[in-house]
């Protein structure tokens, strides 16, 4: 049975800058038709990710990837000693072709769209800090009500598991689709923190998904100051002595297409300045998100991404802000509770 957490405030005491990148490939978007409308642009998601390290590592931003556990496998099988049938799949009345249905059951060099060790160990050898975490093992909509507490928690720890043969440990957890749930079992599995939901102008009214959609298009057009976050809520995990942070995303970094590319890339940059200028007021957490394959849609993005980046690194410099990792964040915040 899930437990309730008790929950409190905390607030940073100076401003943090915050990344996180969903690393999925082909996970992210198979259940969306995404093997047939963008194979174009998985192809150019690790060129976009060598891209991405690069400009970390220039504008010393501390990043944290969210990467799904399945492309840590160099092979996977139906059965035998490459098998993941030990890791439990959510069943959704609306995929009834099954969460495995488009698993290769091959390997990297056959399928680079399922398989991905290379990129996973391309970001533990950046220079730069950069931090993995959970981004589920295969990409399971963890808040969706059909999806039961122990998939939650054999995903989870498949991905602990997979991190650990390359010498990593997990922290963080990115819900996939930004679907919060089971919050209890990411304290039972020890994680410091994940990525909440923005919490914007039109949060929280209650409104129809296309409603929703419409003001989110308003806020990016118009540029509206993304929220920032001089508090945020930590549960108390069972044992008292550790706790589970929310870290809500301040702005999804919007890619071009459909009404996406009535939105410039100029837009884009002034919206993430603003939010900047607001975290330093306020000594708050901006939080910027986005997919590498959400770069590949048009190359003015990483332009868009490297004058954001200029923007913190200069208040880095001036000492009013400072870079962190989601894990760093979480620790950081909770240091005095
Ligand atoms: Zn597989």
């Amino acid at each position: 049975m899930p437990k309730a957490l008790v929950k409190r405030k905390a607030k940073p005491d100076r401003a943090i800058f915050v990344v996180s990148v969903d690393t999925e490939l082909a996970w992210g978007s198979f259940d969306h038709g995404g093997l047939e409308n963008y194979v174009g642009h998985y192809a150019q998601e690790r060129e976009i990710i060598r891209k991405l390290l690069d400009l970390f590592g220039c504008y010393d931003i501390s990043a944290t990837w969210a990467v799904v556990g399945h492309l840590f496998l160099e092979r996977c099988a139906r059965e035998g000693p490459d098998s993941h049938n030990h890791v439990l799949q959510p069943e959704y009345s609306w995929y009834p072709q099954g969460w495995l249905s488009h698993d290769p059951f091959s390997n990297a060099e056959s399928e680079p769209f399922f398989y991905a060790p290379d990129i996973v160990d391309a970001i533990v050898a950046s220079r730069q800090t950069n931090e993995i975490a959970s981004h589920t093992f295969t990409h399971a909509i963890l808040g969706d009500p059909e999806c039961a507490r122990e998939v939650a928690r054999s995903q989870l720890a498949e991905c602990r598991v997979l991190a650990k043969q390359k010498g990593l440990d997990l922290f963080s957890v990115v819900f996939p689709r930004n679907s919060v749930g089971h919050l209890d079992v990411l304290c039972e599995e020890g994680f410091l923190c994940f990525r909440g939901v923005e919490r914007n102008w039109y949060h929280g009214l209650g409104l129809s998904r296309r409603l929703n959609k419409l003001c989110h298009f308003i806020d990016r057009f118009l540029a509206i100051c993304p929220p920032v976050y001089d508090e945020v809520d930590c549960y108390a995990c069972e044992s008292g002595s550790q706790w589970l942070v929310d870290l809500p995303a301040s702005m999804f970094y919007v890619p071009f297409g459909g009404l996406w590319s009535l939105v410039n890339i100029s837009a884009r940059v002034r919206q993430a300045r603003k939010g900047l200028s607001e975290a330093v007021r306020k000594k708050a957490v901006f939080h910027l998100w986005f997919h590498p394959v959400n770069l590949a849609s048009s190359p003015l993005l990483l332009g868009g991404l490297e004058e954001i980046f200029f923007l913190v690194n200069d208040q880095i410099k001036q000492g009013n802000m400072t870079s962190m990792t989601m894990s760093q964040t979480a620790s950081h915040i909770t240091a005095g509770l």
